[in-house]
């Protein structure tokens, strides 16, 4: 935000107010009749607020830092509204909601470049249907629960169950393959925002990123504000014609600021306390993401990843069912599941992606469905097992073969596997070659094959596999180069089914019947 100047404006504007009274962060102010809501007003110490509604005859301001206000002071107004400068000079850096350079030296050049905080989004005519996947890494999220450019995906979960890390797979992909990233962090600890521009840094993902940040000892109007400046940010990278994904961890944490400023402004609390337009101050902001068509015709994408935190992995909870409502689906991150030891912990079966499925190859679309109903069949497997009863041969196949997908869902967030791996992983495991790799091997195993994807002999066999259409297909494309993959990974490749179906198809009927 620019430098304001208290007598220049007020030599300007030639209109005065008193400070009433002081209620930090709200200040109540009389005088300014010419006052309009999110206008600029400057104190006399140079200290710079916003308009947030007009009182009968009264003025209630906020100001966004914690700096003293001394009743009795004069306060002006500017005529102008508030306005985050956005530019290319901010990607590799870090900032605060308003622009100011966190952690670089000083005297690093600002854009000039200024866009409203709360501006309109993008009209119906200019949204188009989401076509095109994005690519998050995370092997388990792409072929399970695929996202597409321009949705909005709430993740969500109990606290310490890997949304942040899950988020940050999806950064380093899709800054691989180009896109601008904004991770909007909100109020959270001085150790969260160093964790987020460290793995930044270590991984060297920061030339097409902004971190936009406010820590928990902001101001709670800082903090409200920082979504809304993100976004802005967003919007300017999109009309340069970039796709863009950006992140903010977490509207929990919002919310419960955004409430703080409501009580103290003494809004009449609704539900849990929050303030009755919580819904609305949610939906503007994940509004203004969607796939775009822009001038000659040209697509972009703004992709929402709001992150919330449940308590007790609770989803009816006000704010999280709030914003479930307004995104297309959530990933569920539960601490049962986390405690499982499963990495990333998301819970498959209570997440949902509305858009995403649209996005998939006829290829993928085949992998998710057979791989969903299998995963069903293995959960019921997995049940009975524990019933102790003796388990039939093909009971017993369906458990072996599930274990081996979950270990191939098992993913470290610093690691991102290309699409195409994964779906050969699938593959693999559905043609019985993985049967005699453990599933602490399975790592390994896929690490080779994503070093290997480097290689242009073994990218273009990945890629002739892969123009099928099912994943059977698929599987009859692996057992065909069989040898290829048994001597590259090291494996015996003994035993292996002629039809996979046998081991893997619908032969859990034993099961249904007992
Ligand atoms: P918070 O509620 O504090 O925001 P969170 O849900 O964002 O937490 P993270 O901080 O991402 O959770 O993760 C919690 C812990 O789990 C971290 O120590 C992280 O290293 C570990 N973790 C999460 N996902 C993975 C993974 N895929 N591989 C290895 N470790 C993981
Ligand atoms: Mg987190």
């Amino acid at each position: 935000m620019a430098d304001y100047n208290y007598q220049q404006t007020l030599h300007k504007i030639k209109e005065y107010g008193v400070v009433e009274e002081v209620n930090p962060p709200i200040i109540i102010c009389s005088g300014l009749p010419g006052a309009m809501t999110g206008e600029i007003v400057v104190f006399e110490n140079e200290e710079v607020g916003q308009v947030m509604s007009l009182l009968r005859d009264k003025v209630e301001i906020i100001i966004f830092t914690q700096n003293d206000i001394q009743p009795g002071i004069q306060v002006t107004r500017t005529g102008e509204k508030l306005q985050v400068p956005v530019g290319k000079e901010y990607l590799g850096h870090t900032i605060d909601p308003l622009g100011n350079y966190l952690f670089t030296a000083k005297g690093t050049k600002v854009p000039s470049t200024k866009r409203g905080i709360e501006v309109q989004p993008l009209k119906l005519m200019q949204r188009r249907r989401i076509t095109r996947q994005l690519i998050t890494g995370v092997t388990l999220i792409d072929t399970i629960l695929p996202l597409g450019k321009g949705q909005r995906e709430l993740i969500v979960g109990d606290r310490k169950t890997g949304k942040t890390s899950a988020v940050l797979t999806t950064l380093k992909s899709q800054h691989n393959l180009g896109d601008i990233i904004i991770y909007a962090i909100i109020g959270k600890k001085k150790e969260e925002i160093k964790r987020v521009v460290n793995y930044l840094k270590t991984n060297k993902l920061d030339n097409n990123t902004v971190v936009v940040a406010s820590s928990s000892q902001d101001s709670p109007s800082l903090i409200e504000l920082t979504p809304y400046s993100a976004m802005s940010l967003a919007e300017y990278f999109r009309e340069q014609g970039n796709d863009v994904v950006v992140i903010f961890d977490d509207l929990s944490t919002h919310a419960k600021f955004y409430r703080e400023i409501s009580l103290i402004a003494k809004r009449f609390p609704g539900r849990e306390s929050f303030p009755g337009d919580i819904f609305y101050k949610h939906a503007k902001l994940l509004e203004r993401g969607g796939h775009f068509v822009t001038k000659g015709d040209k697509e972009n994408s703004i992709t929402c990843l709001p992150l919330a935190e449940t308590i007790q992995g609770n989803l009816t909870d006000f704010i999280v069912s709030n914003l479930i409502s307004i995104t297309d689906g959530h990933i569920l991150f539960d601490s049962e599941t986390f405690n499982k030891g499963r990495r990333p912990a998301v819970n498959i079966f209570l997440s949902v992606t509305r858009v995403g499925k649209q996005t998939q190859s006829r290829l993928s679309r085949s992998i998710n469905q057979e791989i969903m109903s299998f995963l069903i069949r293995y959960e019921k497997a997995l049940e009975f097992s524990h019933f102790g009863a003796e388990l039939s041969e093909e009971v017993k196949k369906t458990i072996a073969k599930g274990n081996k997908i979950y270990s191939l869902f098992e993913q470290s967030y610093q690691e991102v596997i290309p699409l195409e791996i994964q779906e050969i992983g699938v593959g693999l495991v559905w043609s019985g070659l993985f049967d005699e790799v453990t599933t602490g091997e399975v790592d390994d195993k896929r690490r080779v094959l994503v070093t290997k994807y480097e290689e242009k002999e073994f990218k273009n066999l990945v890629q002739k596999a892969l123009t099928v259409e099912t994943l059977k297909e698929l599987t009859n494309n692996i057992l065909a180069e069989k040898d290829t993959f048994t001597k590259m990974l090291g494996l015996k490749g003994a035993g292996i089914p002629k039809v996979t179906e046998e081991v893997v198809g619908n032969k859990v009927e034993s099961l249904d019947k007992t």
